[in-house]
């Protein structure tokens, strides 16, 4: 069947959704726009929207052969992805494998302690409130999902995190930790949404032990457009070197 791209339906920070003319597909496109701090620091990344959406299929795809499935559909163009238009389940999961970021910052735990097993963490997507965090008790009193769809994210991220962590190991980078998000299609199934990039982890360099993500841009380390680069070649040539 033929897509056809119609109107936008969401026009967010990092993506825009638009609608098509099959009721379950929207066209996902990754712009360059590029924001930190609940949007407090704006900016862009050269060719973020083409690398991130490649990053994207990539991950997606291999996920998919280990039976992780997602909203992926197919690649469309060089922005452009479509995927299963889903209810976006209103929690941001993340796991951590290493201490960074707002950890360290809220708990005083020091930058890079391992942490085993990897921790799961539940953030409510809500800009007003700077997307705080939120239990597993809230999410189900508040009906933000049940806790069997709880245990489907948790299961899922923790699936997620194992098949990274060791995709990334293999090109000299250690996952430290990344946010996933999730919905529901209109069979009611929970799916991995949204997007896998650097935009939403943290990946660090082996031998430098640089940050090779977007706080590169968070924290103005310098060379953002280069290090999206350098790891988009890497997972590229690798998936290259296996077909
Ligand atoms: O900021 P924090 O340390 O909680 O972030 C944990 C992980 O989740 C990081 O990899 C970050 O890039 C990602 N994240 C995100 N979007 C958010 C919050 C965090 O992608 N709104």
């Amino acid at each position: 069947m033929k897509i056809e791209k119609k109107s936008s339906l969401y026009d967010g920070k990092s993506k825009t959704l638009f609608e098509t003319n099959h009721s379950d597909l929207v066209i996902q496109y990754f712009k360059d726009d590029a924001t930190a701090f609940n949007a407090l620091k704006k900016g862009q990344i050269r060719n973020k929207g083409f690398l991130n959406n490649s990053f994207s299929t990539h991950l997606f795809l291999y996920l998919k052969k280990l039976q992780i499935e997602s909203h992926f559909v197919e690649k469309l163009s060089e922005r452009e992805m479509l995927v299963q238009k889903l209810k976006i389940i209103p929690v941001e999961v993340v796991v951590r494998n290493r201490a960074a970021g707002s950890l360290c910052k809220r708990l005083g735990i020091e930058k890079g302690k391992v942490l085993r097993p990897p921790l799961v963490e539940y953030f409510l997507k809500d800009d007003s409130l700077g997307d705080p965090l939120v239990g597993e008790t809230h999410i189900q009193q508040f009906g933000w999902a049940t806790l069997d769809e709880v245990f489907q994210m948790k299961q899922t991220a923790l699936q997620v995190n194992q098949i990274l962590s060791s995709l990334f190991e293999k090109i000299g980078l250690s996952l430290v930790d990344f946010k996933l998000e999730f919905g529901k299609n209109s069979k009611n199934q929970v799916l991995l949404a949204d997007e896998i990039t650097l935009d939403g982890c943290r990946l660090w360099d082996h031998t430098p032990g640089e940050s090779m993500d977007k706080d590169r841009f968070r924290l103005d380390l310098g060379k953002v457009d280069e290090a999206y680069e350098e790891v988009f070649n890497r997972l590229n040539q690798y998936f290259m070197e296996q077909k």
